[in-house]
């Protein structure tokens, strides 16, 4: 099986083995043993099935890498407003939309709507969500 010592992705060792169960299949072409014929036949279907198995792995696993690469640009969830921040924004000045980021990995700024009572509410233009800012260390007093 030296062969085997060139493959270095599950795809190559995949091509191998589909080529080996082709050439069993042929070479059982002539056999008078149905038995084995099936046994050959079954085991080419199994290679193909996880053949298009791996692809559709292959696929996933480039789309996920993707994403994470795209996560890796952004800070967050920070507390205490769960807001998510691109990683070169250094001071943190202008927060993501958590819903919009967290659901559909959309990038959507929030604007400042207003000062009440020292609060600062912010809103997703995208999804239209307030979120009521809370301060690091200030606690719920005189509500
Ligand atoms: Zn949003």
């Amino acid at each position: 099986m030296t062969f085997f010592q060139d493959a270095s992705t599950a795809g190559q060792l995949l091509g191998i083995a589909v080529s080996i169960v082709k050439n069993a299949r042929d070479l059982a072409k002539d056999s008078s043993n149905h038995e084995l014929k099936n046994v050959i036949s079954d085991a080419y279907d199994a290679v193909l099935n996880l053949k298009e198995k791996l692809l559709a792995l292959d696929e996933e696993n480039r789309q996920l890498k993707a994403q994470l690469a795209k996560r890796g640009s952004f800070i967050g969830p920070v507390p205490p407003n769960g807001y998510v921040y691109r990683a070169d924004d250094d001071h943190k000045v202008h927060p993501l939309c958590p819903k919009c980021y967290q659901e559909k990995g959309h990038e959507s700024f929030l604007t400042k709507i207003g000062d009440q009572m020292k609060r600062v509410s912010r809103k997703c233009p995208v999804c239209q969500l307030v979120i009521p800012e809370k301060t690091i260390g200030s606690n719920s007093q005189g509500s």
